[in-house]
Formats: C-alpha cells, structure tokens, sequence
C-alpha cells in the first residue's frame, strides 16, 4: 500500500506559497508508516517548529471489473507538512520527503463516501475547524486537475493499486498547529474525524 499526494492542486494555495500554477500535476509519496492511527492523536515531531494542516480529498483506489484503477471511496485527510524544512528543502532544490513524509505525517478518516453513490461527483465540500475556527474550506469542483486527471497522470509513472490512497491537494488556508490543538474535519457538512494534538 502507498499513498499518493499531489501538490499545489488548487490556485489560491499555490499563490499563497508563492508557487505558480502547475501544467501538471505535482505528485509525491508517504509510506505507510506516515499514516496516524484512525483515533489520532496528532503527535507534533521534535525536529520542526512549523507543522502545518492541509486538510485534502482523500479518494481510495480500487479496480474495475475491468482490471483498471479507478477512485472508489473518497473521504477527507490531513496531509501534515514540515513547511520550515520544507522551505529550506526547496530553495536546496532537494526531495520533500523529510518534511512530507514523517512518521505521523499523514491521517485518514475513517468513514468512506463512495462514489457510486454520488449524486454529484465533483461537488464535495469540506472544510478544516481549528479550536471551533474553520481555518480551511475546499470543494473538489476548485481543484486544478479532478480525480480522473490524477488517476491517470500518476499511471503514466507508477501503477495504481488495490488499497492505495490518493491525497489530492489542499485548499488555500494552511497554517501552523500547536499542541493542544483541537481539529474537526467536515466532509459534505458532517463531521468524519476529530483529533487531538500533542507534543
Ligand atoms: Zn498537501
């Protein structure tokens, strides 16, 4: 199992990083020990001062009768970022992995929507609450590239598996947690985890 991220999939997060609007997508990857336990908590590392939030669509790759990858399930999922070693990782020109792909970089929900049952596949609202703050807010029908796009984009490089995760890309917002820290996350207006955040 792999999880797969994209950055920079929605405009006005990549101008509020001062990055320009991809052509394509921008793809890297989490292990599996990047994955928090489905009751949290958060666990803030000690080797960054700057753990930002983004809060993404999370879609769950399965295949078709046809043998092909397709988004089956989509929830919502914090894709925790390093963003002081990050910074310093890219004016190097260097892989994001130590500032993306940390242990503890990465949270799931647990409840699922499938797609199938969707009335609108490209309209899924969601937002992040910060200590009761909507901090972030996103809807799938604002980002760059949609989910078809990803799917295929990434196979044209790595093959898309049974139980791999798709993150595809936070909404403008992102900032830092502090221990103590109280998270909601919204997805379609209901609540699909609730996390705590610790030192
Ligand atoms: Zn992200």
């Amino acid at each position: 199992m792999k999880i797969v991220c994209i950055g920079r999939n929605y405009g006005e997060h990549a101008r509020e990083l001062g990055n320009a609007i991809p052509d394509e997508p921008v793809v890297f990857l989490k292990p599996p020990s990047a994955l928090i336990p489905a009751t949290g908590p958060i666990t803030l590392p000690a080797f960054s001062k700057d753990i930002h939030h983004e809060i993404e669509l999370v879609y769950h790759i399965e295949r078709n009768p046809e043998g092909k990858a397709i988004a089956s399930h989509v929830t919502i999922g914090l894709d925790l970022t390093a963003r002081d070693l990050q910074q310093a990782l890219k004016s190097k020109g260097l892989p994001w992995e130590k500032a993306k792909a940390f242990d503890g970089s990465a949270y799931v929900a647990q409840q699922r929507i499938s797609i199938a049952d969707l009335e609108q596949e490209n309209d899924l609202e969601f937002r992040l609450e910060r200590n009761g703050t909507i901090v972030q807010t996103g809807n799938s029908n604002e980002m760059i590239f949609d989910v078809k796009t990803l799917v295929a984009h990434v196979e044209r490089y790595m093959a898309l598996l049974p139980g791999d995760l798709l993150f595809t890309g936070t909404p403008a917002g992102v900032g830092p947690l502090t221990a103590g820290d109280h998270l909601v996350g919204f997805l379609m207006g209901k609540p699909f985890f609730d996390l705590k955040v610790e030192a």
